[in-house]
């Protein structure tokens, strides 16, 4: 996928290209395995004729793109990291101190005669240690920082396809419905109608739903899917830059390890590691919201239904891409549909308490029922109970990601396949009860959100479920609902604090107190972040009613 956006840009220089398709076919392609017998590259085609060390060997001796810190630093690399970013064709040869530039003579020529540091590169090289450490932690994040935004990007299309699909089946509908009653017409005259005479009322109906046909096709479908082009083009355009600027930082970045023992080219590595850094430090700032939200309106609704035994506990919130809310209410058993005004419009009783519940698709949820996951489908603002998962144990929370499911035992953080099968045990703490409470997964899904509701605390996970930072806070008294925003915004409420915080996305910080007692927090356990309202939706225990805060 990676490669997409890449090929179609011109500048982009393909760094690694697989060595059969370059001699045997004079095309550049990128290569996705490196063979360290042959020392050849190789594209997904071409490797499949790769036989060369024998029959059981040939599979195993090729790097695949994951060791791609295994493979040689590449020529086109070297050559690139040589020219002046700036003037394409020309060597970089000088450094200037006072602005921190790598220069070309054109560079010098333009823009640094006055410099009076300006040095030639194999001096100012030698000697300068760099901070290696440091500057490869600082990529990562800008890595893991930019793939954030492609994803967010990616789900705005998605989610904008998603409306889009909605409105055209709407009209569909519609035409359905006056197909129908054309046909219902046509069936009570003809009732009553020779054969002669029934000519006129088909050439009539022919017309007609011709005529339906032909508006359906000009009119608003294909109005919409211009709108929606014009919607998508602009992300498009930001999407196509991350995966640029993701491309030219990792490859320099596993290129910095390979120059290591060469003075001048790692300088230079390193000085163009750095700005490469700051370009996308400065392309994230602008076009990736991944900032700290401040509230600029609340309201109140009341989802409590006359059917309800009990006073309502609100354990999640998911808010649909249309707009639509569903809520699991916990003691009275039931999930209910809200509209986009949270007016309830429609509900389906559960089995037992529902802890949590997760988006699956724009239209269908999963919920958390004791040992058991439930699907629910949404249709036409009517709910349907579809398939079941059986586990092996409780299940405390449950998010989607990416075509996995993360749930928690109480105990452990494990993930299942859709299908329901378990792929692995992530992390697990059985000194208490609930140390493993609820969970949240990052829109990339190498952060996972933990929260335990036994130590007051907010853990955050590697992909591989390696704990890699724990936050704790007075304002984060037993800690319960947790949600990540598509721009990956960590959402989290504090149950007995009665707050909802926003926290950093590596965890280790808090960014804002989002509600507090004073906003009419009392026992917050579910939080969810609607892009359609641009709204943080929380839920309560005992409470009839949910809180809604707009943001910014
Ligand atoms: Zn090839
Ligand atoms: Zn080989
Ligand atoms: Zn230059
Ligand atoms: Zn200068």
């Amino acid at each position: 996928m990676a490669t997409s956006g890449i090929s179609k840009n011109s500048d982009v220089v393909m760094y690694y290209c697989c060595t059969i398709c370059k001699t045997e076919r004079s095309v550049e392609i990128h290569a996705d395995f490196y063979c360290e017998k042959c020392l050849k590259y190789f594209c997904r085609t071409c490797i499949n004729s790769h036989r060369q060390h024998g029959r059981w060997f040939y599979k195993k001796s090729p790097y695949g793109k994951d060791k791609i810190r295994k493979w040689p630093l590449s020529k086109k690399m070297e050559t690139s990291l040589l020219i002046c970013i700036i003037h394409k064709r020309e060597k970089l040869t000088m450094f200037c101190p006072d602005h921190n530039h790598l220069c070309c003579s054109k560079c010098v020529e333009l823009n640094h005669r006055r410099c009076l540091q300006v040095t030639p590169l194999p001096q100012a090289a030698s000697g300068k240690s760099t901070n290696f450490k440091n500057l490869s932690v600082s990529t990562e994040n800008t890595l893991s920082k930019m793939k954030q935004c492609q994803t967010y990007q990616e789900n705005i299309m998605m989610s904008l396809k998603v409306s889009y699909k909605e409105h055209e089946r709407l009209i569909v509908d519609g035409l359905r419905v006056n197909i129908i009653s054309y046909l219902r017409e046509c069936e009570t005259s003809t009732v009553n109608t020779t054969h002669e005479h029934m000519q006129y009322p088909i050439s009539e109906m022919r017309e007609g739903i011709k005529n339906l046909l032909a508006d359906f096709e000009k009119s608003t479908i294909k109005e919409k899917k211009e709108e929606l082009n014009l919607k998508q083009a602009p992300l498009k355009v930001v999407r196509n830059s991350c995966i640029r600027l993701h491309y030219e930082l990792f490859h320099l970045h596993v290129a910095i390890p390979k120059v290591l023992g060469k003075p001048e080219l790692s300088f230079i590595a390193s000085k163009k590691c750095l700005e490469n850094i700051q370009q996308s430090d400065i392309f994230l700032k602008e076009n990736f919201p991944n900032h700290v939200f401040t509230v600029n309106g609340k309201s109140v609704h009341n989802v409590k239904m006359p059917s309800d035994s009990y006073i309502c506990s609100i354990t999640a919130v998911c808010a649909l891409p249309n707009g639509q809310v569903l809520v699991a209410d916990r003691f009275n058993k039931k999930v209910k549909l809200l509209s986009q005004q949270y007016r309830v419009v429609s509900h389906l009783d559960v089995r037992d308490e529902p802890p949590d519940m997760c988006l699956i698709t724009p239209t269908e949820v999963a919920v958390a029922v004791h040992d058991e996951v439930q699907f629910i489908t949404v249709s036409q603002s009517q709910l349907a109970k579809s398939r079941k998962l059986k586990l092996q144990h409780e299940c405390t929370s449950i998010v989607q990601n990416q075509g996995n499911l993360y749930i928690c035992s109480g105990t452990a953080l494990y993930k299942f396949t859709l299908s329901g099968k378990l792929v692995s045990w992530l992390y697990g703490d059985t000194s208490a009860d609930l140390t493993v409470y609820k969970c949240a997964v990052s829109p990339t899904g190498d952060r996972l959100y933990i929260t335990s509701w036994d130590q007051h605390k907010l853990l955050t996970l590697a992909r591989d479920g390696t704990l890699l930072a724990t936050y704790s806070d007075l304002a984060l008294g037993w800690p319960t609902g947790l949600h990540v925003t598509p721009a990956g915004q960590v959402l989290v409420c504090g149950y007995l604090s009665d707050t909802v915080l926003q926290v950093g996305w590596e965890g280790e910080s808090k960014l804002a107190t989002l509600a507090t007692q004073k906003d009419g927090m009392r026992y917050p356990v579910s939080v969810c972040f609607s892009s359609s309202s641009s709204s943080i939706i929380v839920g309560l225990m005992g409470s009839d009613h949910i809180r809604v805060f707009r943001v910014e």
